[in-house]
């Protein structure tokens, strides 16, 4: 069956939160939460009856995880997320926002199961320490967080960011198809195919853009 994928941006920082609806059961997952964004997903979920059964953070930055919290009470649900970001949620330092703890710890290999889907996570370190991919395979998509954008990847120019990690990360994504579309964490959505090129200069050189 379908998926259905509502791409809901929010926050300062235009962050995006995505809710991935099967068809056949109305179960959901929820992406990342970022500020001001748990009345906008409660829109979505409630204008298409869905229930969600879990919120994945992809990667632990303030603007993709602040509405945590609210979110995983709204719906009662497990957050799951990296071992090496849950810091970020359990301590958000300067930023004043409730802290959460994760429910599930997620790592390379894991499989989140929405109804009769499988998302496969993949570790996607570099822009993050503990930045997962998870990848659907029967509609050949990838819901990256920060992974990579449209000409680039996440940035590597802040404090945990890693720019050796950020090549072994590029060299993972070309093992992907062309035809998978990948979901970002700002903006527009992209394929492997459209970044092959780039990428591919870049893992092969060694050295970053
Ligand atoms: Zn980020
Ligand atoms: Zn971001």
């Amino acid at each position: 069956m379908q998926l259905e994928v509502i791409q809901i941006p929010a926050g300062p920082l235009e962050t995006n939160a995505f809710v991935v609806i099967d068809a056949a059961t109305s179960q959901a997952l929820i992406f990342d939460a970022p500020p001001e964004s748990v009345a906008l997903i409660e829109g979505e979920v409630m204008a298409r009856k869905a229930s969600p059964v879990a919120l994945i953070i992809a990667h632990g930055h303030w603007d993709h995880i602040q509405d945590t919290s609210a979110v995983r009470d709204r719906y009662e649900i497990p957050v799951m997320m990296h071992d090496l970001d849950r810091e970020r949620l359990e301590s958000p330092g300067e930023r004043d926002f409730p802290a959460a703890t994760p429910d599930r710890i997620l790592t390379e290999g894991d499989t989140v199961e929405l109804a009769e889907h499988r998302f496969e996570v993949f570790h996607t370190p570099g822009h993050s320490p503990g930045q997962i991919s998870l990848y659907h395979a029967e509609s050949q998509s990838l819901f990256g967080g920060d992974t990579l954008f449209p000409n680039g990847y996440g940035r590597v120019d802040i404090p945990g960011a890693s720019e050796s990690e950020t090549l072994a990360t590029m060299a993972k994504l070309l093992e992907f198809p062309d035809e998978v579309t990948v979901y970002t964490g700002h903006g527009a959505s992209t394929t492997i195919g459209q970044e092959r090129g780039w990428i591919e200069r870049v893992v092969s050189s060694g050295k970053l853009l």
